[in-house]
């Protein structure tokens, strides 16, 4: 048997010990590094009384308080005159980012050389496990800019030998797919069901247009949506995960969860008060800790930062790529999960909903909810706002009977509220182009919590 191809075969392939030998140096040295070049974690330490040298293995960690972008805030300008978390000389200081925070100041990000090539191995190693070499030509519909994303993909590129085409946008014009016949497009599942409907009404069927793979990522998506992205352009669809705070986690073609780089970034899984990790193959918190290795230096570093996102770690056994790095679930937004007549809900149920097979006759994918007061106290009534194709032709009872069931799916909580009348359902059949967050720019609003009543806490 030929063993799948590996950008950096040696590390992705370590045996679990040896890998967490790697790992607890990585520890050490960094955490050292905290102490000698970041101001914020020298006196972090002397606050909570930490003596760095006695953190020698990642279960260590546990020991030390956790932070979150909001600590990233107070220690920046305007706050306070020097960027705290700033952890090198000016000098080795190469691009300098801002993450488009949700709330409040941007938290500043510093990036030098060094940390642009782990960050680019990352996505090297990704692209290679997902099958991309040599001859690839991958059109890039991330955007460039701030976020660091797209250029990462691109200096990967440099490293797997491939050919990047850097649109930024799913809204370039066909012929960059007829005439450079690309073999890849990384964007995100609703841009690229754009872009495929975009190309059927110019006779470019998505399907035999050269495309051999897709990789999305930038949020969560349900499983059905992807699988219907997958038959809309007759190709596999892998995921990736990532963030400015240096994640970059992938799918290999597998599809057996997505890799963590073990030896380059270090992943907890914490519980909801942030207070202990989570037995494994619970839903946790992601805690990120940066892993330098020893020599090196990084722009910014974190130790135990909550990056506000959910997962479930799937498996620490190798996978069957011949990788040992361990595989988590797909991460959820933990802002946009909502506690609802006893359960949890997030963006991905409703899309799961929305996406079930036989909906896709009528519905384009696009939808937006809103969760509104219920008629009794405590009870939440979930408002979905679909797009059809054409409202006047839509089964708008099998619909809605299909979303209930997808939605619900096998969550005995969701089950309960629904069952017991604490989570009710109405819909509305909309026009294309009509849904609220298609009328404003940027990150669009997929779900709305407009609740004021005791079904919030509920
Ligand atoms: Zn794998």
């Amino acid at each position: 048997m030929t063993p799948d191809a590996c950008f950096n075969r040696e590390i992705e392939t370590l045996d679990r010990d040896r890998l967490d030998e790697v790992i607890d140096e990585r520890v050490r040295y960094t955490v050292r590094y905290a102490e000698e070049h970041s101001p914020f974690y020298r006196s972090w330490f002397r606050t909570h009384g930490i003596d760095f040298g006695s953190i020698r293995t990642h279960e260590d960690l546990l020991r030390l308080p956790v932070i979150s972008g909001s600590t990233i805030r107070s220690h920046q300008p305007p706050v306070t005159s020097e960027f705290g978390f700033l952890s090198t000389p000016w000098e080795q200081v190469f691009t300098i980012h801002e993450t488009s925070g949700t709330s409040g100041t941007p938290k500043a990000f510093f990036l030098t050389w060094q940390d642009w090539e782990r960050f680019a191995e990352k996505y090297a190693r990704i692209f290679v496990s997902q099958g991309f070499g040599p001859g690839d030509r991958v059109v890039v519909c991330a955007s460039y800019g701030m976020n660091v994303g797209a250029n990462t993909m691109t200096l990967a590129a440099r490293n797997v030998g491939m050919a990047i085409i850097p649109e930024g946008t799913c809204t370039f014009p066909s012929r960059v797919i007829t005439s450079f016949r690309p073999t890849g497009i990384v964007g995100s599942v609703f841009k690229l069901l754009n872009l495929a409907r975009r190309l059927e009404t110019e006779g470019i069927d998505p399907r035999t247009s050269g495309i051999r793979q897709l990789v999305v990522g930038g949020e969560s998506f349900a499983p059905e949506s992807r699988a219907y992205l997958a038959e809309v352009w007759d190709c596999p669809v892998h995921n990736t995960y990532g963030s400015t705070e240096g994640t970059m986690c992938g799918e290999c073609d597998r599809h057996t969860g997505l890799h963590v780089p073990e030896d380059l970034v270090h992943l907890d899984l914490y519980d909801p008060a942030l207070q202990a990790f989570v037995p494994e193959e619970e839903y946790g918190r992601i805690v990120l800790t940066t892993l330098i290795p020893p020599g090196g230096h990084c722009g910014m570093l974190f130790l135990n930062c909550d990056n506000e996102d959910t997962t479930v770690i799937l498996s620490r056994e190798p996978c069957a790529c011949g990788r040992t790095h361990l595989r988590i679930m797909n991460p959820q937004r933990e802002a946009e999960s909502f506690r609802a007549g006893g359960a949890f809900l997030n963006r991905v149920d409703v899309e799961r909903g929305v996406f079930q097979r036989e909906n896709m006759e009528y519905l384009t994918g696009e939808f937006e909810a809103f969760l509104h007061d219920g008629d009794t106290v405590a009870s939440t009534d979930l408002r979905v706002t679909v797009e059809c194709r054409d409202p006047a032709q839509v089964d708008r009872d099998g619909t809605a009977d299909r979303f209930v069931r997808g939605f619900i799916g096998n969550n005995p909580f969701l089950r309960a509220a629904h069952d017991g009348g604490l989570l009710t359902f109405s819909f509305t059949f909309a026009a294309p182009g009509t849904l609220e967050h298609q009328k404003v720019k940027g990150r669009p609003k997929r779900i709305v919590d407009q609740r004021t009543g005791a079904g919030t806490s509920r």
